[in-house]
């Protein structure tokens, strides 16, 4: 299928590694030129050269540093200034215990999770309205819907942003920009297994085993292929997608246990 994005431009967050370099190889497969950003310039650079190799026809640029900051945004926003695509994506908040969080430590959550991806989409998409195409993609968590306990940083913050889009999402439509989330369940990514090889060392189970475990929980006994991620983002960046907006979309393998 093709979407019809062949030539456009797409800034991809935190997209060394995981669903967000899923997201940037699912789009330079449709012949998308792509940014892609991270902190670590060595991982970045692997992801990158692997998809110029893939895609030589796109152009692939990366700009090391971190979004969550404003410089970071200014860098990133500095290689890539007209976005027809831009997914939103950081690393999540820590685990823990609501009592121990200071200030400090919920403006963090906030300013990754929720003020970034509103500082870009408040750089990006007066100009997407203005040329009358716009895609934007907010990946967030399926916490947002089946709330995590442990994950309250990442529940409020990307709830907050969630919030935030609900809203925004239904102004820019009319003009063929739409927002719209991807709640990503467990996916096998470099996050996930290290998550599980903490739980590993705290609880003395082998680390293979909390992963199996996981998987039978899920419905779909495995976790989610990045690949997956990467092409349902790609999907509702397509051309034809105009009429999908203001949506979270759970991609979890069935894992919520709700009708609607
Ligand atoms: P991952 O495999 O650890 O990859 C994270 C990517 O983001 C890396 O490229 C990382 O590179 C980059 N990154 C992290 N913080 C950044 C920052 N401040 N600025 C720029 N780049 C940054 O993680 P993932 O599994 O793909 O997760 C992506 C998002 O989905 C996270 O917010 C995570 O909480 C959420 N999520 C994931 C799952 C899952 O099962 N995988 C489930 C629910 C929610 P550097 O470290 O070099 O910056």
């Amino acid at each position: 299928m093709d979407l019809g994005i062949k030539g456009r431009r797409a800034l991809v967050c935190a997209s060394s590694k995981g669903l967000g370099r899923a997201c940037a190889a699912a789009l330079a497969a449709e012949g998308v030129h792509v940014t892609m950003t991270a902190r670590g310039a060595e991982a970045l650079a692997q992801a990158a050269a692997a998809l110029r190799l893939a895609y030589p026809d796109v152009e692939i640029l990366e700009v090391a540093g971190d979004i969550t900051t404003p410089e970071g945004r200014e860098a990133a926003l500095k290689a890539c200034p007209e976005p027809d695509i831009l997914v939103n994506n950081a690393g999540g908040p820590p685990p823990g215990d609501f009592r121990n969080w200071s200030r400090a430590d919920w403006i963090k959550a906030l300013d990754a999770n929720m003020l970034t991806p509103i500082e870009l989409i408040k750089a990006t998409v007066d100009t997407m309205i203005a040329r009358k195409f716009g895609r934007i993609v907010n990946i967030t968590s399926a916490a947002v819907k089946a709330p995590i306990d442990v994950l309250g940083l990442s529940n409020g913050a990307r709830t907050g942003l969630t919030g935030f889009v609900a809203g925004l999402s239904r102004k820019t439509v009319r003009h063929n920009v739409t927002i719209n989330a991807l709640l990503p369940g467990p996916f096998d990514t470099d996050r996930l297994r290290g998550v599980s090889a903490g739980q590993a060392k705290a609880s003395g189970v082998p680390v293979e085993q909390i992963l199996q475990t996981r998987m039978n929980e899920n419905p779909a006994g495995r976790f989610g292929d990045p690949e997956e991620f990467g092409l349902a983002c790609a999907f509702l960046c397509g051309a034809r997608s105009g009429y999908i907006t203001g949506q979270n979309i759970l991609l979890d393998g069935g894992a919520f246990p709700g009708t609607l």
